[in-house]
């Protein structure tokens, strides 16, 4: 079995881009979650890997690593500053059989971005990241992954002291909105060139010859980001901090603090104590993704053109595609969850429909479309309201036209309608456990996630709402 072969190309571009960092050593670390799939999708050796608990806590690195905190800016809530890793270090790129993928420790202490905060984080939330991230790859989402959660041995302390813990994060890269606005703001334009080629190198390759290639690069990222949110509408996840910093070049969700799913439907719905005035609202996100990736086409200005107006045209002519890229992704996975394969713009309306009947009735988003596929309908207010038995007609009269057996209609919906997501109540009840020394319920949750579209009987549990509808807030980790 192979182990770690670490690239370190980030460290090829010009050094304003990242700070070389001390290792901070913590005093006992233990391994607690070790993701085997990801490890072996990393060609990592899963037994190597649990006797390098100090690798992955941050007390060592592997053989030719070097660890280094990567700069850059974004807007938080509207708002520009200066961030950087405060708390995470990139050991280097592994390189696999699919090409280099980013392998961060979260949690590993501080570094010169660090402004004031501890470097540190708690057990808590890096457990949670690791299963909403685990259960995002599972829906098929682009997404960072989780590698391994160890513990520090060191109390952190926010209201209370907490156990400190490094979350092991891997990604096709760390590159975010934010690092182009870094890039624009502090540096010259052979600065911003220099990320704009390594992006293009990372993650469009095939663009690195093409003669209008940073144009063509903004209008990838465009899409990814489009297709992205329109993912997360589909499933009814709210990201909650969809500050600039925390948007990818490679289309991955990242950065998952407070984030939640949707139980009941609503368009409004935020569950972040942070955020007062609901700026990422969950009905909200595609405008913010179409805000963001507005500053990286700001940011890119330089590298569009010589000519300032025919840079801002190139730039506008992008982002005027984003709305259409968001709408037409969404539309389609819609009608997927409703098994309308061929979708046309009066279907829009059909699932607006139903996503008004929802939000009248406080229907539970993922059971409602999961009663719907399996066409076995449970006594909710919504399934016994004379609306819904109108809106239904329609869509049976809608089903017919697609020609396909509604055996075939079914097994195609239940294979798009998840029955399980990890719904707030039960990561909540797990972190608990798992914070007085238990992990069991972590274990059984990450395995319920990883298939969610199935569900044993005895795991019933896992597929319910919860039991109040008492508002669920969520804090940053
Ligand atoms: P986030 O809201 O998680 O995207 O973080 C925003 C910025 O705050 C990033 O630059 C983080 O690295 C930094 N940060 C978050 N928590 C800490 C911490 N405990 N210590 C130092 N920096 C932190
Ligand atoms: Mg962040
Ligand atoms: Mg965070």
């Amino acid at each position: 079995m192979t182990s770690w072969k670490l690239a370190q190309t980030y460290k090829e571009l010009p050094t304003m881009f990242y700070a070389e960092v001390a290792l901070n050593k913590v005093e006992a670390p233990q391994l607690v979650l070790l993701n085997g799939q990801l490890a072996q999708e990393l060609a990592l050796d899963v037994e190597e890997l649990k006797s390098q608990v100090d690798v992955l806590a941050g007390n060592e690195m592997p053989a030719g690593a070097s660890q280094i905190a990567q700069a850059y800016a974004g807007h938080q809530f509207g708002h520009f500053n200066m961030l950087g890793d405060g708390r995470a270090l990139l050991i280097g790129e592994q390189q696999t059989a699919y090409g280099l993928r980013d392998i961060q420790l979260k949690g590993a202490g501080e570094t010169p971005f660090s402004r004031g905060g501890d470097g540190r984080a708690a057990l808590g939330p890096m457990l949670r990241e690791f299963i909403i991230s685990e259960a995002m790859y599972a829906l098929r989402i682009p997404t960072t992954r989780s590698l391994a959660v160890t513990v520090t041995g060191e109390p952190v302390f926010r209201e209370t002291a907490l156990p400190g813990a490094v979350l092991t994060r891997v990604a096709d890269s760390h590159l975010r909105v934010g690092t182009f606005q870094y890039a624009r703001q502090f540096g010259d334009v052979a600065h911003l060139e220099a990320l704009a080629d390594y992006a293009i190198a990372r993650h469009d390759a095939d663009l690195v010859d093409a003669p209008n290639k940073y144009a063509q690069f903004l209008q990838r990222v465009i899409q990814r980001q489009a297709k992205l949110v329109a993912q997360w509408q589909a499933v009814g996840f709210v990201h909650g901090v969809m500050n600039t910093d925390n948007m990818t070049i490679s289309g991955e969700t990242i950065d998952y603090g407070p984030c939640a799913f949707l139980d009941t439907y609503h368009p409004e719905i935020v569950f972040s104590s942070i955020d007062r005035n609901g700026r990422y609202a969950f009905g909200k996100q595609p405008q913010m993704a179409g805000w963001n990736v507005a500053r990286l086409a700001e940011s890119v200005l330089p590298l569009l053109a010589e000519d300032e107006e025919q840079a801002a045209h190139i730039a506008q002519q992008a982002l005027n595609t984003f709305p259409q890229h968001f709408n037409e992704e969404w539309l389609n996975l819609m009608g997927e969850k409703l098994g309308i394969l061929h979708v046309s713009s009066a279907d829009g309306a059909l699932v607006k429909e139903l996503l008004e009947l929802m939000t009248q009735f406080e229907a539970d988003y993922t059971s409602t479309f999961r009663a719907l596929a399996e066409g076995d309908y449970p006594e909710t207010p919504l399934f016994e309201a004379g609306e819904f038995f109108d809106w239904e007609m329609k869509w049976q009269q809608r089903l017919r036209q697609e020609e396909r057996s509604f055996a075939d209609v079914q097994a195609q919906m239940q294979a798009v309608n998840p029955i399980v997501i990890p719904r707030n109540h039960l990561v909540e009840e797990a972190l608990e456990a798992a914070e007085m020394g238990n992990l069991a319920l972590v274990q059984t949750l990450l395995e319920v996630l990883r298939d969610p579209y199935a569900l044993a009987p005895q795991h019933a549990r896992y597929a319910q709402g919860p039991e109040d509808d008492k508002p669920f807030v969520t804090y940053c980790g």
